[in-house]
């Protein structure tokens, strides 16, 4: 089994989570994706981020009927914040050593790994798929301390579309590939402002998901919430 983990905050889940998972599903033939939306933090500003149930219910909603899409609730069901190290090594001891894990993450994510805890360890426990994200060039992978050196043409290569794929090999055995997706411009961040401001998110969001927001009124005030249906 090839399993892609791909986790958020998905907050709230928009198209281009949707996009990252069904296009590097087939571009790598994976068997499964996972969406492993993060738990509550645990001393977190009230309003931070919607509730951990509110996000899990959305990405249950926008992923009904993609096939090999699944969603985990490992990080949200733990009581303290959870580490990608952490998560990927309870991953790999209850999936077994017949399975791959591919880790897919935005390029924007993945410039902040050296500040990941134990992070060369977890780039030699999976693979890792980094995707393209409008406004982030993969020609800032160089300053990453955690990485190999890499071929700096090819990266220029991929930011300018010259090339649409990039694999290379870590000290660890493991793959590092570098996918330039067709942009998708939506941000968690940009519709929650949207929201906010009750301007039109239709084309950001999956139906489901919009409709959602809008029956428990989340993005709003945070005293505005209503609680979790099912
Ligand atoms: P925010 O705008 O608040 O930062 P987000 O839209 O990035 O949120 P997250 O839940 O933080 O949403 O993202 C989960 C993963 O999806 C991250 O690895 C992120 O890089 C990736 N991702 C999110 N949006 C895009 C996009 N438009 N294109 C490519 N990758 C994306």
């Amino acid at each position: 089994m090839k399993i892609g983990l791909f986790g958020g905050t998905f907050d709230p889940v928009h198209r281009c989570h949707l996009a990252v998972a069904t296009q590097v599903r087939d571009q790598l033939q994976l068997d499964l994706v996972l969406l492993i939306p993060s738990g509550d933090p645990p001393h977190k500003p009230p309003g931070s981020l919607a509730p951990a149930l509110h996000r899990l219910a959305m990405v249950r909603l926008a992923i009904a009927g993609e096939p090999s899409l699944e969603v985990s609730e490992l990080e949200i069901q733990r009581p303290a914040k959870s580490y990608s190290i952490e998560t990927v090594r309870t991953l790999k001891a209850q999936y077994g050593p017949a399975s791959e894990l591919f880790f897919l993450i935005g390029l924007d994510a993945f410039l902040d790994l050296h500040t990941w805890k134990d992070a060369p360890s977890l780039l030699s426990l999976c693979h890792f798929v980094v995707v393209s994200r409008p406004s982030c060039r993969f020609a800032a992978l160089t300053s990453l301390p955690v990485l190999p050196p890499l071929d700096q043409a090819a990266l220029a290569r991929i930011d300018s579309q010259g090339q649409n794929r990039l694999d290379i090999s870590l000290p660890g055995g493991t793959s590092l590939t570098l996918l330039a997706l067709p942009p998708c411009d939506a941000s968690a961040t940009d519709i929650r402002r949207r929201l906010r401001a009750r301007l039109p998110v239709s084309n950001l969001l999956p139906d489901s998901v919009e409709s959602y927001i809008i029956r428990h009124r989340l993005y709003q005030e945070a005293s505005d919430r209503t609680g979790v249906e099912g």
